[in-house]
């Protein structure tokens, strides 16, 4: 009986591993955003449904102007000024002028900062690429440090604190991250990006010089007349991560990781990376006894199958969080497809739903 043989192997292979698959389902719930499952089923439309008031919701993976272009003039641009670098634009509006999330992201700071008096620190990943954005001298911020905001989500306000002459937002697009790429002109993406709430008429590029820009530009913007799609795999909406429930270097990359196919959820990766190996990574991930290794634990065949440069630094590291999560991400949805073929003919039953069996399949690589 191939159908019994098939499902004994995966079930006998994952308790021989001992973590319970149960276990991590719940793990996975607990990951999940609240809010979200409202989105999720209340989610016709991308202009803030089942979101905070004030949110001017775009579609997953959209890159969008951080406010509304008619509240505010442009005063100053990127470069040297008064014998400093000017690191980003200013866009001057009045005090209390809301402020917005330009790309689905993580924030990774949120506070005080020097210079800039208040200031939200976003991090994101388009196109496969890591890349910060940095909103300064706010009035007030409404997001909290390790939570998944959406492109178009309110998070702070236009103020005039710290070195600042005037009320207005000080923007920065850091491409390779704030932490380890540098600052680049927002000016073409500030042009070409759509206004908050607005669909853009066309999906073109912006015409950038810099391939780490140009890199960010192809990335799934908007595409002309498409209204948000909640189904959308690449999006992660509907199951986005619950605000500070990951450490906040990982939740960029189990975002992306977790929409690379339908049936993987970024709550069920960081439930499988809190099983694994407790989000350690680095040299705090020694490699197991059974010889996986990094915060995904992978053996090293199939780290050869899977592991790829995701992060873009020129290695494939299993115990970088950025190439190993990716790599989970393909992995796991590679079982799932297996797994929903052993469903469809019949090879294997699933009276508890498949993901039990998607996450057996990886313990038992
Ligand atoms: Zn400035």
């Amino acid at each position: 009986m191939e159908s019994k043989n098939s499902s004994l192997l995966v079930v006998v292979l994952a308790v021989a591993v001992g973590i319970p698959m149960s276990l991590i389902i719940l793990l996975a719930i607990l990951f999940q955003d609240e809010q979200d499952r409202a989105v999720a089923t209340d989610c016709a439309g991308g202009s803030g449904s089942g979101a905070i008031g004030g949110d001017m919701l775009a579609p997953p993976g959209s890159f969008i102007k951080p406010v509304d272009p008619s509240l505010v003039s442009f005063t100053s641009g990127f470069g040297e000024r008064w014998g400093e670098e000017h690191q980003g634009i200013d866009l001057a509006g009045p005090i209390g002028t809301p402020i917005y999330a330009a790309a689905d992201g993580t924030v990774v700071d949120a506070g005080p900062a020097s210079g800039f008096g208040q200031w939200v620190v976003l991090d994101h990943v388009l196109g496969g690429q890591l890349f910060s954005t940095v909103y300064g001298h706010i009035d007030t911020y409404l997001v909290d440090v390790g939570q998944q905001v959406r492109a178009g989500q309110q998070i702070a306000t236009i103020g005039n604190r710290g070195e600042s002459t005037g009320p207005h937002l000080h923007w920065e697009t850091w491409p390779g991250g704030r932490v380890g790429g540098s600052a680049v002109d927002p000016t073409p993406q500030y042009d070409t990006a759509p206004a908050p709430g607005q669909t853009p008429d066309a999906p073109d590029a912006p015409a950038l010089s810099d391939p780490d820009v140009a890199d960010l530009a192809q990335a799934p913007l908007v595409s002309a007349g498409a209204a948000a799609d909640c189904t959308t795999a690449g999006g992660g909406v509907g199951d986005a991560l619950a605000a500070g429930s990951v450490p906040p270097e990982f939740a960029p990359w189990i975002s992306q990781a977790g929409g690379l196919c339908p049936q993987i959820t970024p709550s069920l990766l960081a439930a499988q990376l809190q099983a694994e190996n407790g989000f350690r990574y680095g040299d705090d991930a020694p490699v197991s006894y059974a010889g996986a290794g990094g915060p995904a634990q992978f053996m090293p065949a199939t780290w050869a199958s899977y592991g790829a440069d995701y992060d873009g630094d020129g290695t494939v590291d299993i115990n970088s969080i950025g190439d190993a999560v990716i790599a989970q991400g393909h992995y796991m949805c590679s079982i799932a497809g297996q797994v929903d073929a052993w469903i469809a003919d019949g090879s294997v039953t699933a009276p508890n739903g498949p993901t039990e069996l998607y996450l057996a399949g990886y313990n038992a690589r």
